[in-house]
């Protein structure tokens, strides 16, 4: 892909927590609306006002990869606490031990950032030990610079549409965790909203896409984040988190989509 794209990131705050986030990559003729699109979706969320929105417009040189998103399924749940017992299921078969997948959904549960607060980024942790990798505990790491190629993204959209899966949020998550499952040392990534009404999540591994668990929170929950689990024997914190930030990542493939189904252990 040329070097015509720029990278559009906002993130909203309220009460110094995280409350809202998007990223996208947009040719110039598009940016301008795209721009206004997430800052009206940051004064637009159920939780309330945000007392912050902070927008970055960058230009992205040089060719940009591309990619195929990941398969992607969905679990059906009794109720958040079996979606949370789904969840633990699916993270020990892509290889994450339980000790690792406990510590980083009661971390999640809690509020992971200092304080309890939601992070506004993602947790990094040691699959095997579930210590947290992290440089910022408050931070995290944000996962940035990708989204759907502008050529491709009207078919993908009315793909998952027809699936009963264009919601916004199942699209961006997509290809959030289509970046995440390209990183070096990557077992897994564990996510759900903080927006309270949100209640789907889901786990994400490299042989079996994007799993999403419906529901993974209860209703009215603010509480919200991202764990990318890693194999630390291969983790190197600069390549890590430099490919997830910085390295941008277009996506022109769907991968497959399975009917929703019950998990059963
Ligand atoms: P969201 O799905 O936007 O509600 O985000 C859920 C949680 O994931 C947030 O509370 C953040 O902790 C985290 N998060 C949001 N956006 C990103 C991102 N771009 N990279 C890493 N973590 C994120």
């Amino acid at each position: 892909m040329s070097d015509q794209y720029f990278s559009l990131r906002m993130r909203a705050e309220r009460d110094g927590e995280h409350c809202g986030g998007g990223e996208r990559i947009a040719t110039p003729a598009a940016l301008a609306a795209l721009a206004a699109e997430l800052v009206a979706r940051a004064v637009d969320r159920s939780g309330g006002l945000p007392d912050a929105v902070h927008c970055t417009i960058e230009r992205l040189r040089g060719e940009i990869p591309c990619g195929r998103l990941p398969d992607l399924r969905t679990w059906l749940a009794a109720d958040w606490r079996d979606g949370r017992r789904v969840a633990r299921s699916l993270l020990l078969r892509a290889g994450v031990a339980g000790v690792a997948a406990d510590a980083a959904l009661a971390g999640l549960a809690a509020g992971a950032a200092p304080g309890g607060r939601v992070m506004r980024g993602a947790m990094i942790v040691d699959a095997a030990t579930g210590a947290r990798l992290e440089p910022d505990a408050a931070r995290g790491v944000r996962v940035s610079r990708m989204d759907l190629a502008p050529a491709a993204r009207p078919a993908i959209l009315a793909a998952l549409a027809a699936a009963g899966l264009g919601h916004q949020r199942v699209v961006e998550a997509l290809v959030l965790a289509g970046k995440v499952l390209a990183a070096p040392a990557l077992v897994a990534e564990l996510c759900w909203s903080d927006e309270p009404g949100y209640l789907p999540g889901y786990v994400a591994d490299p042989v079996h896409g994007y799993q999403r668990i419906v529901p993974l929170k209860a209703v009215g929950d603010g509480r919200g984040g991202r764990a990318l689990f890693v194999r630390r024997s291969a983790y190197r914190a600069d390549a890590f988190i430099d490919f997830l930030e910085r390295q941008p990542l277009l996506f022109e493939t769907l991968g497959a989509i399975r009917a929703p189904e019950s998990w059963r252990d």
